[in-house]
């Protein structure tokens, strides 16, 4: 019963811990109740066309073709002429969503969609099309209506094509681009004729939005270097040439339309974006049109070292970069509609051609409306927060609020436009670092006590297993214990100033869970002070040297293991130090022929880090030798232990079944393989066998005695017929070298603990599984067992990443279960090879049973070093947890911490599994009764 109980609490813990980083990491910058703000001067356009070139790189856009001319002529001409340009600077993560959020609304998309789930509004946000009169919009339906659907009233009004038609470009993605080229153009025939919706375009503050998805649709079937790439970015410019000319004709040259045109991110040169590459942050802007300044020439080496201005031969051209969210305050004021109230973005007023008074003004709006957002962040952490906890930003304190806000105004007033400029922005500048202050005000909070609950709970952990487990002295009538009254008192007034604090605060139901959280954990740990005591009393008794080396060294460890989650060749490392583990403790004058096969087997398994992932080439020659392998050292074992335990004839005739059974198993991959390569598709054969193989797996070992090593051998021998059947190439190798290692690891434990004056050996092979283990046996810890602990969590570690065979699930790459099935059921085969990925588990598992049993060990103690162990991993996890870069970077750091978390739980199962497994005896044929009549 307590057990469970334990085993539920810790449950809770982590799930609580788990949860906390999103309040901590993962919360939406945006505040809300701000006034939108707008210039009261005449703005220069009365309408922008807003065209986004979906996945266009600026290089591609800008490059000159071998003969000087360029790929998109009209473009060109607007940059050499009449235009102002630039290359926009986009954030990770580069994707759609996030960089459309970026152009129209000015901020950079909220890490909080992130617990989301992406698809919706995490939150309502304000843009450039819900500030204006009409904004229509013409493009994909996985982008259009996020803005249709924030927008407040109906004045944005898009037209897609449906969404399962959109493979009516499967052949030509640039057909996407036509379309809506084709569509604009009708629309714009029709309204001729459509008084009113004429009429709403005559008037001013309009948008009108092209979202062309081809050249990304493209540049992800093609690649961005391919001919379909290029051609469709010609497509494109001519398209744009002959909306200019509609535009213009529809409103009568009346020069009132502004238009820009840039790209929502850009693409690697092998056809993906997401993360931080030049090539996938660089886009191109063109801005021309009403109030837009021309063609700059320019004669002076201009401020950029990145070398584009030569390659693209614009060095005589005026370039001004914007950062992406720079072009929504940009977009507001050319047609004098407020700034997105949550918009980030810095007035780029090189890009203006405009009175002074216009730039200076547009300016200082741009400063009110991001510093009345930092007003806003400011007012709602001052509200919540104590007054002696609340430590304002130093750099825009209210006093310096108003002395920027003077002194800007009165800079205009005496028409020093220039100044005022400079002073707005660094008022921005200091308004935005101010946002990021407040934003990230409690995360130092919030982390401390999350972190104070882990530690609380590791250290309840480590004196549980001091407690139950370890041999203390005791004296108990030395320290009078801490009455549990006084205790109890103690934690009930922490609770309530808690409590009352976070009352006062106002804070969230959430934080209230992880500031209590430590309360209860620290009673228990502060509980068990008795153990404490005993262990202080026991310190002189014990080696400290030697404690304090263990510590060392499993702080090293378990750094060395948190690193092989990004570098799997760390392992490799790991795997050379622990071969040289049995000459550094000595035991190789004990134990020569073991350590030294111990040595072997280490470096054996650290070639396999080292090699790439599963299932880039086939190298099914490989499959068969790894059956060769299992069936030679399956049957040098029988040999060499033919006399200590000799078989039962049934066993006998059972191994040789088996190993029969592994021989086919070997020769089954390599005879679909060449099936497969003459399109003669799966025999059936082949796939009754598979599947038996399969099916019979964990029952076959079942049969068989519960001899250790018999038990052990039988196991081996049906897992490595179903991973060889799994397997297309050298990951096969890794099961055999992983078992032989794990079997010599058997051993070398037994001999470590007669070294250690451990008395009462026993043969190895005498020992039975399924022998009822003597309580009064059962040893308590020593330091070694830290190690033992240690080594199978690092196995552990090793099963899972060793072979790469967990990125064949991510890439799902299905070659390697096509002994099995070659249709495509995704369910089937993920099942498939999320078996292969557990099988290697099983081993560790099945070794580390066995140990416990070897070694004398309850299998709880142990156990519960493993927690520890992975804890500690766990709270270095949390740490790395990151809410910038792409959506890969964010998403890896939330698994890593998911699998640290998870994983003490997964091995909790697959400890009572494999107990089952090796101590179980099935009997099938029971020597039938006769009965007579
Ligand atoms: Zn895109
Ligand atoms: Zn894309």
């Amino acid at each position: 019963m307590r057990v469970i109980a334990f085993f539920l609490v810790g449950l809770a813990v982590h799930v609580i811990f788990f949860i906390s980083i999103f309040d901590i990491y993962f919360t939406s910058p945006l505040v809300h109740g701000m006034t939108p703000r707008a210039t009261t001067l005449t703005p220069p356009a009365s309408r922008l066309v807003l065209l986004v070139a979906d996945g266009l790189r600026a290089d591609s856009l800008l490059t000159l073709l071998p003969d000087g001319s360029s790929r998109a002529p009209y473009l060109r001409s607007v940059i050499e002429e009449s235009g102002t340009w630039g290359v926009s600077h986009t954030r990770v993560p580069t994707e759609s969503r996030p960089g459309h959020v970026a152009l129209i609304a000015g901020f950079y998309e909220d890490v909080s969609a992130v617990a989301k789930g992406w698809k919706e509004n995490p939150v309502e946000f304000d843009s450039v099309f819900n500030e204006s009169r009409h904004t229509w919009c013409w493009g994909s339906p996985d982008i259009l209506p996020m803005f249709a659907k924030g927008a407040s009233g109906d004045h944005v009004y898009t037209y897609t094509y449906p969404a399962e038609e959109e493979d009516f470009a499967s052949t030509d993605a640039s057909r996407l681009d036509s379309w809506v080229f084709t569509q604009v153009k009708s629309f714009f025939q029709s309204a001729k004729s459509n008084s009113s919706l004429r009429a709403s375009l005559l008037e001013d503050k309009n948008v009108l939005f092209l979202h062309l998805l081809g050249i990304d649709t493209n540049g992800h079937a093609h690649r961005p270097m391919s001919q379909e790439y290029l051609d469709n970015i010609g497509l494109v410019d001519t398209g744009v040439a002959e909306l200019v000319s509609i535009v213009e004709e529809f409103f009568g040259y009346d020069g009132r339309t502004a238009y820009v045109f840039t790209s929502d991110h850009g693409m690697t040169n092998w056809g993906s974006h997401g993360a931080g590459h030049p090539s996938e942050t660089l886009t191109p802007l063109v801005v021309w049109g009403a109030g837009v300044h021309n063609a700059l020439r320019v004669t002076e080496p201009q401020p950029y070292d990145d070398g584009y201005l030569q390659d693209w031969k614009l060095e005589h051209l005026r370039r001004v970069d914007v950062s992406q969210a720079d072009i929504a305050p940009l977009m507001a004021s050319l047609i004098g509609v407020p700034i997105p109230v949550n918009s980030v973005g810095v007035l780029p007023h090189t890009y203006l051609n405009n009175s002074d008074l216009f730039k200076a003004e547009s300016m200082y709006t741009n400063a009110i409306q991001v510093l009345e957002q930092f007003k806003m962040k400011m007012t709602q952490k001052k509200e919540t927060t104590l007054s002696f906890r609340f430590s304002p930003y130093q750099q825009l304190t209210e006093s310096k609020q108003a002395g920027f806000i003077n002194k800007a105004r009165m800079l205009i007033q005496l028409e020093k436009y220039e100044d005022a400029i400079s002073l707005c922005q660094s008022l921005i500048t200091h308004s935005l670092e101010g946002l990021v202050y407040y934003h990230t005000y409690d995360r130092f909070f919030l982390g401390c006590s999350v972190v104070l609950g882990f530690v609380g709970w590791t250290s309840y952990v480590v004196l549980v297993i001091l407690k139950t487990h370890a041999r203390l002295n005791r004296h108990p009538s030395i320290l009078r214990q801490m009455p549990s009254y006084t205790l109890e008192r103690l934690c009930m007034c922490v609770t309530v100033v808690i409590t009352g604090f976070l009352l006062i605060q106002r804070s969230p139901v959430t934080y209230y869970i992880y500031c209590l959280l430590p309360v209860p954990i620290w009673y228990s740990v502060l509980k068990e002070s008795r153990t404490l005591t005993d262990l202080i009393q026991s310190a002189p008794s014990l080696p400290l040297w030697k404690c304090f080396g263990y510590f060392v060294l499993v702080a090293f460890g378990v750094e060395l293991l948190v690193a092989s989650f990004f570098y799997r060749a760390v392992l490799t490392v790991g795997l050379a130090v622990l071969s040289l583990w049995p000459f550094l403790s000595g035991l190789v004058g004990k134990a020569k022929f073991h350590s030294l096969s111990w040595f072997l087997g280490s470096l054996f398994l650290a070639l396999f880090p080292l090699m790439p992932v599963v299932g880039r080439e086939p190298n099914i020659h490989l499959v068969t030798c790894a059956g060769l392998l299992a069936l030679f050292t399956s049957a040098c074992y029988l040999w060499s232990s033919r006399r200590r335990t000799p078989l039962h004839l049934g066993d006998r005739q059972q191994f040789v079944a088996q190993m029969l059974h592994v021989a086919v198993c070997a020769y089954v991959p390599s005879l679909t393989h060449s099936s497969l390569q003459q399109k003669q598709g799966l025999p059936l054969l082949n796939q009754i066998i598979s599947w038996t193989t399969l099916g019979s797996s964990l029952l076959v070992p079942l049969l068989s005695s519960t001899r250790l090593f018999h038990r052990l051998l039988s196991i081996f021998l049906s897992l490595a017929a179903t991973y060889l059947l799994l397997s297309t190439g050298s990951e096969a190798l890794f099961l055999p070298v992983l078992s032989w290692l794990m079997f010599v690891w058997i051993n070398i434990e037994q001999e470590a603990m007669l070294a250690q004056g451990v008395s009462g050996r026993q043969e190895l092979s005498t020992i039975d599984f399924s022998a009822n283990i003597d309580i009064a046996k059962i040893r308590h810890l020593k330091l070694d067992d830290i190690r033992r602990s240690y080594f199978f969590v690092f196995f552990i570690i090793t099963a899972f990443f060793g072979t790469g065979n967990i990125a064949s699930i991510n890439s799902f790459d299905p070659a390697s279960v096509y002994c099995f099935l070659t249709v495509f059921k995704p369910f089937i085969m993920g099942g498939l090879m999320m078996w292969k990925v557990i099988i290697p588990f099983i081993i560790v598992m099945c070794t580390f049973e066995t140990i416990q049993v070897v070694t004398q060990l309850s299998s709880r103690s142990l156990f519960l070093i493993v927690l520890v162990i992975s804890d500690l991993m766990a709270l270095h996890f949390f740490f790395l947890v990151q809410d910038y870069g792409s959506w890969l970077d964010i998403g890896t750091s939330i698994s890593h911490y998911v699998i640290v978390m998870s994983m003490t739980i997964f091995l909790m199962l697959l400890s009572v599994f494999t107990h089952i497994l090796t101590s179980q005896r099935l009997v099938l044929w029971r020597r039938p009764k006769v009965h007579f009549p």
